[in-house]
């Protein structure tokens, strides 16, 4: 059943739905921090497909798996096949990894069962980076796993060129900002799009400050000043900025093909007025943005069994209420906050799903 996309209370419709799988991961990374277990009540394949149901109808077109970890998730190629009957208004199924489960065989799994995309996360080129980047003291194993799986999927078929494979980089000032450049030639060679993440608030436990940020900005200029650079247009509704490398890209490859790099500026240059995101916890609670302190409980129009009518009713009326634009008010917050203490309290990224 399509109907006309819904709009919230600023004209936004609803476009891309980020499902969390599970809070829990197999990395640490220290701008992240994971609780290290579920909460109780996770949602089930049938849950869930009823979930992306209820937001295809309201006019989502696009799916994001993330996590916590979302391959730590067995069902998850249960839940992609089960989706497949979505097509074609479910346009794309995206899956966000830190890539270390992703093996050859998962990788062509994934692919079969009619994953679309798979962005996979690496915030450092060398083994010293990625350990301080990722928690944990094997970074070289960490990075090799890494590489692996981007060859992994591109041999399953993700392919870069149609925006198959990514890498997400997040980049925090004196703490990896000497990655830049590396992470740039990296994906250079690979013929990869990097999309160069400032860091966020995203929850309480990150101990985040404003110092800690490196602006797009600046991420962007220290390539341009290696290898120019040039603006790509904006896209409706896109979170990022795009721009493509003058030479082409590396990786042998021609102009016609070549990686840009992207920038999420979240906090330097917020997006609110194009989000279009609804954010589902793994264990069934509605976040109409990143930044909230909680979320809407669905699971009353999930259990004891799915009920697809109120549910779909339940999720339109939350999208019609929304009004959150906390990127946008985030310096006026913080300012009327004497302490942080007094900021209010967010919701952990891992729990979210970023
Ligand atoms: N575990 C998977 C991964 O790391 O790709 C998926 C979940 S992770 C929460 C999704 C994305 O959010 C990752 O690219 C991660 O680097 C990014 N992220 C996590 N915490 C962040 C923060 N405080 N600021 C900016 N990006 C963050
Ligand atoms: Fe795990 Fe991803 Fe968070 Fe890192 S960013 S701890 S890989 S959920």
């Amino acid at each position: 059943m399509q109907q006309a996309p819904l709009q919230d209370r600023l004209s936004r419709p609803l476009g891309v739905v980020r499902l969390s799988l599970t809070a829990r991961c197999n990395l640490n990374c220290p701008y992240c921090l994971p609780e290290g277990k579920d909460r109780s009540g996770l949602l089930g394949v049938e849950e869930r497909r009823e979930l992306v149901t209820a937001s295809v109808d309201l006019g989502a077109h696009t799916l994001r798996l993330t996590g916590g970890e979302p391959l730590l998730d067995g069902d998850l190629e249960t839940l992609i096949t089960a989706l497949q009957s979505l097509r074609p208004r479910l346009k794309r199924i995206a899956l966000t990894s830190n890539g270390l489960l992703l093996s050859a065989e998962r990788a062509k799994a994934l692919r079969k069962a009619g994953l679309d995309s798979v962005t996979l996360s690496l915030d450092g080129s060398d083994a010293t980076s990625v350990a301080r980047m990722s928690g944990r003291r094997d970074g070289g194993w960490v990075l090799e796993q890494v590489l692996a799986a981007i060859e992994h999927a591109r041999s399953a078929g993700f392919d870069p060129a149609q925006g198959g494979l990514k890498l997400n980089a997040v980049i925090q000032r004196d703490v990896n900002e000497d990655q830049v450049l590396p992470l740039a030639s990296l994906a250079r060679q690979r013929g990869l799009e990097l999309r160069l993440i400032e860091y966020m608030d995203v929850g309480n436990r990150n101990g985040w400050h404003p110092d800690q940020v490196l602006s797009a900005a600046t991420m962007v200029s220290r390539i341009h000043s290696h290898w120019p650079l040039q603006p790509l247009d904006r896209e409706a509704n896109a979170t990022h900025r795009r721009w493509r490398y003058r030479d082409g890209g590396g990786g042998g490859a021609g102009a016609a093909d070549a990686p840009p790099i992207s920038t999420i500026a979240s906090i330097t240059e917020p997006f609110c007025g194009d989000c279009n995101r609804l954010r589902i916890t793994a264990d069934g609670f509605a976040f109409s943005c990143l930044f909230a302190s909680s979320g809407t409980d669905l699971r009353p129009w999930l259990r004891p069994r799915p009920q697809a009518a109120a549910l779909r009713q339940a999720l339109a009326d939350l999208w019609r209420s929304r009004s959150d634009r906390y990127s946008e008010e985030r310096a006026e917050r913080r300012a009327r906050a004497t302490t942080d203490s007094n900021l209010p309290p967010h919701a952990e990224m891992a729990y979210l799903g970023g």
